[in-house]
């Protein structure tokens, strides 16, 4: 790799950064293409966000991506945030275009490529249970309603938070979305007649691979079971889903979807996915 007076640079800001999964999935990628990018760690505190934010906007930059803590106060520092971005109320991919900074939340498609591809389902019609309602269940609830979810029930073990978000999904989405309180028999009546799981949770990733999001026994053959969390790869949920007979959705594909997306927006090009997803199993192992 030569980095030159050409490269295009892309960034990843966060604070603290610890080790990320993105460098080395673009990378590989840049590389497979052929294309004169580079994709650098940026580790930016809070209060020098809008200094690195202006500055970027002036280098040779392409973009970056943003991560904790910064995917919501980054929104004051751009020109532009798309419509899905502004409802999320976060932005994960920012472009650059001759000085000027379009904001993106790419999460939430990333989650919907990986379904439709993997789960071998559209979303539109469908029924779908979320369990968790953290920054990733915005996400993708409020992606899901953009694209025409049928209904979407969403359950969070604090359970203002669910009827928060389903309000808000409700008034400035579509209405769509109702809320079950996390509990055995109201999960039941949710998955009745579902056909898509999601768990948002952070329950079975390591170092707590043991627990389930809900009761194995609530899992029914017409389900697909989706999992976000990459880490283990197979989660306990999926492997109880699997063995019932359910398809499932790997947590690894919303993360190298949600790349793709800035990806494609950086370069003008197709992610080579294959290539992004080597890249990740060689980094986590196995
Ligand atoms: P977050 O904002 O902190 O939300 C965490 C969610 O998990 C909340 O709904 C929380 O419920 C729930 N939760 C945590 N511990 C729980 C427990 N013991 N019992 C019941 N519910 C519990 O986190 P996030 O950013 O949304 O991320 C959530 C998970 O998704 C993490 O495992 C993360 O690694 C994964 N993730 C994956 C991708 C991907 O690309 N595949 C992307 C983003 C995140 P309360 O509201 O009640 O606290």
């Amino acid at each position: 790799m030569t980095i030159d007076v050409d490269t295009k640079l892309v960034g990843l800001l966060g604070f603290p950064l610890g080790h990320s999964l993105s460098p080395v999935m673009h990378n590989r990628a840049f590389a497979t293409l052929g294309l004169n990018f580079h994709y650098l760690p940026i580790q930016v505190s809070e209060a020098h966000l809008p200094t690195v934010a202006a500055g970027l906007a002036c280098m040779n930059f392409a973009g970056y991506n943003v991560t904790i803590p910064h995917k919501i106060r980054i929104m004051a520092h751009l020109d532009a945030v798309d419509d899905l971005a502004r409802v999320i109320g976060a932005v994960n991919t920012v472009v650059l275009h001759e000085g000027r900074a379009t904001g993106y939340n790419t999460d939430g498609a990333g989650y919907v490529r990986a379904l439709e591809t993997e789960g071998g389902v559209t979303v539109e019609g469908r029924k779908v249970v979320v369990l968790g309602c953290g920054g990733a269940a915005r996400a993708i609830a409020m992606t899901l309603a953009f694209r025409g979810v049928g209904a979407l029930t969403l359950c969070n073990r604090t359970a203002e938070k669910a009827h928060a978000l389903a309000a808000d999904i409700n008034s400035r989405v579509r209405p769509c979305c109702g809320v079950a309180p996390m509990e055995p028999a109201a999960l039941e009546a949710a998955l009745a007649g579902a056909e898509v799981l999601i768990n948002t949770t952070s329950m079975g990733m390591h170092p707590q691979e043991d627990r389930l999001p809900l009761e194995a026994g609530l899992l029914h053959r017409d389900l697909v079971v989706s999992d976000i969390v990459y880490n283990p790869r197979e989660t306990r949920l999926l492997r109880e889903a699997a063995a019932r007979g359910c398809r499932v959705v790997h947590g690894l594909g919303m993360l190298v979807y949600q790349g793709v997306e800035g990806f494609r927006r950086w370069t003008g090009q197709e992610a080579p996915v294959e290539v992004m997803f080597a890249a990740l199993r060689e980094k986590l192992g196995g």
